[in-house]
């Protein structure tokens, strides 16, 4: 029988209840445990594929070309499992559902009301991720208890436990304790509020996650019980951590994976959490700074880069590097360049991105990492960019482009493909998901990855143009990886450079926090040898890498 575990959220959103519920299924899963994840998100939008990066964040995407919320980013890199579209329902996707099957005709004339068919089709979506082959599927409710849109949601998940009975489902709610400083005093008071809703709504927590700046004492917690009469042993403190991987220890150390084990009849295995304590001593041990610029468009809102920023940590945490992120909106690149401040930076990131705004900063940034030895990794848009760059500065090909910025370019380098040219609807439309690359034998990303045959997640809708292959054949730049049939341009890299290396895929989507993904790994080996480079008295990489591994 398969348990869920159902993570809602209260006071106010932004309280990592994604990370609550990763770090859950982290601790379920070290106990033998095969775990899924989901989130069902209460807003229209079919999917977040359409959605601004700079209200939404980053869109995550999964191997099966699903454009998913950046919570399921957390899941995969917690759980260590991939995911599917499967794994994130919107309200849009819910009612899209219910009303094509209300035109199919097939409620037979019956009214199509909220109870009980969108909450019927949301109980369908939960009862996706149950298979044989899953112990526990843990699913997030986005927004907050007391938000309008969230009533379907709380009312599927709260009928959910008597469909499948009483001992298989286990609900815990994140809340905050905030302190009120002029009274010196951590307050419970929006905890109450916050479960008292959620009981309005017919569901009594079976524990509660206190998020709070600083630990809450003993008496809070048995305040906290008394008052949401959920068990102490129930009520998890998880003040703030210095690192997110830190999360998974601080609830178990709390007890939550026991106490959900016990509840849910999970058996009390020991969980065998060492691979992640190591985990969280790398990241204490990586010490040694490396400043990379990464260079983009919504840089005021750093969660539109959120896996590109894991990957880069990632990488870090295998070499022993301290990764300090210099955030640069791509419109100021000239003058920074102007300013020397380009050249403080170890290793510049060109992501993924759409629309020509800060497409010529990124140009620049490109050439200047190419001309000044800088190590430099293109990601998707990345690529395109430096394809440009190349084509414009090094080929000769003035005002080369890509389409997606200059329709009437003298040398569209980089265009749309045949298939893609008359598109009007803006959802899913895109090449999205895993795509194989046959790689060049003895390529510097052949090395990096130690196969010839790899796979990498997509998202974008300009390709380099193939018309121009011979020009860059001819030149130092290797076409490195292409698509199986030899059509699609896949990974470029310039010989004789410490690192200028891009792909037009998305690595950042695969990175795990023991794994990192291997550009990401050799981009960081390449940004630590010129920080060693520039500050002699900094241990080798061998010596940090020694030391990251010990
Ligand atoms: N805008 C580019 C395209 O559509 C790149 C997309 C991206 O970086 N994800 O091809």
């Amino acid at each position: 029988m398969t348990k869920h575990i159902f993570v809602t959220g209260g006071v106010v959103s932004g309280l990592g209840k994604g990370l609550s519920g990763s770090s859950l299924g982290r601790l379920l899963k070290a106990r033998g445990l095969r775990v899924t994840m989901q989130k069902l998100d209460p807003y229209l939008n079919v999917d977040p594929g359409t959605m601004n990066p700079f209200e939404h964040g980053e869109v995550f995407v999964t191997d099966d070309g699903g454009e998913t919320d950046l919570d399921l980013g957390h899941y995969e890199r917690f759980i260590d499992e991939n995911l599917t579209t499967e794994s994130n329902a919107t309200t849009g996707s819910i009612y899209s559902s219910v009303i094509a099957a209300e035109r199919r005709g097939d409620y037979l004339g019956k009214t199509v009301q909220v109870i009980p068919h969108i909450t019927n089709e949301i109980k369908r979506r939960i009862n996706r991720l149950v298979s044989d082959d899953v112990d526990v599927v843990i699913t997030e409710v986005g927004g907050t208890v007391g938000d309008i849109e969230i009533l379907p949601f709380l009312e599927a998940i709260r009928q959910f436990r008597l469909d499948v009975g009483r001992d298989n489902v286990c609900y815990v709610h994140v809340t905050l304790v905030p302190y009120i400083g002029p009274s010196s005093e951590q307050k419970t008071k929006p905890t109450q509020h916050s479960v008292t809703e959620l009981r309005s709504r017919g569901i009594q927590p079976d524990a509660i996650i206190c998020r709070s700046d600083d630990p809450i004492s003993a008496d809070l917690r048995r305040k906290i019980s008394n008052l949401c009469d959920v068990p102490v042993s129930g009520v998890v403190n998880a003040a703030d951590a210095s690192s997110l991987y830190e999360i998974p220890m601080v609830l178990h150390n709390e007890g939550l994976d026991a106490y959900v084990c016990d509840m849910l009849g999970l058996g009390d295995l020991t969980p065998d959490l060492d691979p992640w304590r190591m985990l969280v001593q790398r990241v204490e041990q990586a010490t040694s700074p490396v400043r990379v610029g990464l260079i983009g468009k919504y840089v005021s809102l750093p969660d539109a880069y959120l896996s590109v920023v894991e990957s880069l940590n990632h990488a870090g945490i295998h070499h022993g590097a301290d990764i300090k992120i210099e955030w640069i909106q791509a419109e100021e690149v000239e003058g920074m360049l102007a300013a020397g401040r380009l050249r403080d930076l170890d290793g510049i990131v060109i992501p993924g991105g759409f629309g020509e705004r800060g497409v010529e900063g990124k140009i620049t940034a490109a050439g200047y990492a190419r001309e000044n030895d800088i190590p430099c990794l293109g990601l998707c848009l990345g690529m395109q960019v430096m394809t440009i760059e190349y084509a414009r500065n090094a080929l000769g090909l003035a005002g080369a482009n890509s389409t997606e910025f200059d329709l009437r370019s003298p040398h569209p380098v980089i265009d749309l493909m045949e298939s893609q040219r008359d598109i009007t609807d803006m959802g899913g439309t895109m090449r999205l998901g895993a795509y194989v690359a046959q790689l060049k034998p003895g390529s510097r990303v052949a090395e990096a990855y130690g196969e010839e045959v790899v796979s990498e997640r997509h998202r974008h809708r300009y390709e380099f143009n193939p018309k121009y292959r011979t020009r860059f054949d001819e030149s130092d730049l290797v076409l490195s990886g292409e698509s199986p049939d030899g059509r699609l341009v896949e990974f470029i890299e310039l010989e004789e450079h410490p690192f200028w290396i891009a792909t037009q895929a998305h690595p950042e989507f695969k990175s795990r926090p023991d794994r990192p993904a291997p550009l990401f790994r050799e981009f960081v080996a390449a940004a630590l040898g010129r920080a060693e480079g520039r500050n002699p008295q900094l241990p080798s990489l061998e010596t940090q890498s020694a030391l990251a591994k010990s």
